[in-house]
């Protein structure tokens, strides 16, 4: 019979039904619908819905107890992910900034550093991601260089495992600055939004084309790779109204420039962003279904993995039922400071204080360490809302629950309020939108074929 003893989640969806289940199982059943697949029985019913957990004659407890276990942090040992701000300073005037509305033109301190990588340090876990933002990370440069290079240190005597990352629009990027670096394997990942035209029109700078710019460095990062000196470099597209004409060129931009992992963010209703005149969501969802195809495509042509990085991080966490990294994780995994310490859950909820509304503010480094920012109702809150299944009674029916990144960051900057109105919004519409294609496309055998090639090359 059907598994009785976890939940099942069902979502019709136009050529089929999508299921789910509280262990991680999904699947597409084409030409299925709820009514008839209460009526399912093995060895009559699709072979995937038993390799899928969802008849209880063949559930595998011990597998499910492992999937639980990680899936309800049993080895949780704090958040890993550190989002900087450098800076809230910037060389570019984009037509769509985030951050735009920051009154302040600040720089992180060194003093600050020095308190950031307390916080940091005091957290008992064995490894940190520092990703450095901005406004632009490079015109602060030095302090970059203070707090990786004091990191190291630390990390020798705290056991701590190290990654970097800079998040940059390359605009002040030059050899010294590239040299350290490479040096110290901080990978670099660019904005980039594919098209010269769109690029430039939105990333406006006042001393000649960013996209020149970012093309030249990313084709010498991406030869100092090469070598093995450093990560591949990856880059970041907006899709603005002016970029919705072009998916497949955007994705022949970011495979000339030696991209194969494409990211095709919609743009988000922040700082100028806010102020632009947003286009029809199915717009997005139509300019994405094409760039994927596309994707596909070349990656049956080339044999090689051409993919979109949220589609990837479904499909794999799908394949494997892993706890996705893009799940909605924000202060259990992530956590997010400005330029003079205050501590964020997300970089968006840093944003968002940027433009006078710190709702999200969580203390501040000078001051607090992560259990006293744990104690607040706010982190409470927070927390309760990573489990959607028991927090939301909208998403506890939902199929997607398992991986979904929906957070009250994000319903607060679409619908105003921390736990938002899911049916209404257009950020759990997007997510629906993601899952219900990958597990559709899962379905086809083409796509198989091209999945299979993402799986065994792709980076989460
Ligand atoms: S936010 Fe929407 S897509 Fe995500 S789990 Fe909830 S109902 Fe599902």
């Amino acid at each position: 019979m059907l598994n009785k003893y976890f939940s099942l989640y069902f979502e019709n969806v136009p050529g089929g039904l999508n299921l789910a289940n509280s262990s991680g199982g999904t699947l597409f059943v084409r030409g299925a619908d709820s009514g008839r697949l209460a009526a399912a029985r093995p060895g009559r019913a699709d072979p995937r819905l038993l390799e899928n957990d969802f008849f209880s004659n063949r559930l595998d407890f011990s597998r499910l107890r492992e999937r639980f276990r990680e899936h309800y942090f049993a080895s949780y040992s704090g958040p890993h992910i550190h989002v900087i701000t450098l800076t809230n300073r910037c060389d570019l005037n984009c037509s769509y900034c985030s951050a735009s509305s920051n009154t302040s033109c600040a720089d992180m301190s060194r003093t600050t550093a020095d308190h950031l990588l307390d916080f940091i340090f005091s957290i008992k876990n064995d490894r940190a991601v520092l990703e450095f933002q901005g406004g632009e990370p490079l015109l602060n440069f030095g302090v970059l260089k203070y707090i990786v290079e004091k990191a190291r240190r630390l990390s020798r005597r705290a056991g701590k495992k190290l990654h970097f990352s800079v998040v940059t629009n390359l605009q002040g990027m030059d050899a010294a600055k590239l040299e350290f670096l490479v040096r110290h394997r901080v990978a670099v990942c660019a904005s980039f939004d594919g098209v010269r035209g769109v690029h430039d029109k939105n990333r406006v700078s006042g001393s000649g084309s960013n996209y020149d710019r970012v093309t030249r460095w990313l084709k010498v990062i991406r030869g100092r790779a090469a070598k093995g000196e450093l990560e591949a470099p990856n880059a970041i597209c907006t899709v603005t109204r002016d970029l919705l004409p072009f998916p497949v060129e955007t994705v022949d931009a970011f495979v000339r420039n030696g991209l194969r992992r494409v990211q095709l963010g919609p743009l988000d209703p922040l700082g100028r962003g806010a102020g632009l005149e947003p286009y029809p969501q199915e717009e997005y969802f139509r300019f994405y279904r094409k760039a994927l195809e596309h994707m596909g495509k070349l990656t049956l042509k080339t044999g090689r993995a051409v993919y979109e990085k949220g589609a990837f991080n479904i499909l794999k966490s799908t394949e494997t039922a892993e706890r996705s990294p893009r799940r909605n994780l924000e202060l259990l995994m992530r956590l997010a400071y400005d330029h003079n310490g205050d501590i964020y859950p997300s970089d968006e909820a840093r944003m968002l204080a940027g433009s006078g509304d710190d709702l999200f503010r969580l203390g501040n480094v000078r001051r607090e360490r992560l259990p006293d920012v744990l104690e607040s109702q706010l982190a409470r809150a927070l927390i309760s809302s990573c489990f959607g299944e028991f927090s939301q009674p909208y998403c506890a029916r939902c199929p997607y629950n398992y991986y979904c990144r929906l957070s009250p960051v994000y319903n607060y900057m679409f619908q105003g309020s921390f736990w938002g109105n899911l049916p209404s919004s257009p950020r759990c519409a997007f997510y629906k939108f993601m899952f219900g294609l990958i597990l559709r496309l899962k379905s086809e055998r083409r796509w198989r074929g091209i999945f299979d090639i993402w799986l065994r090359e792709g980076v989460y």
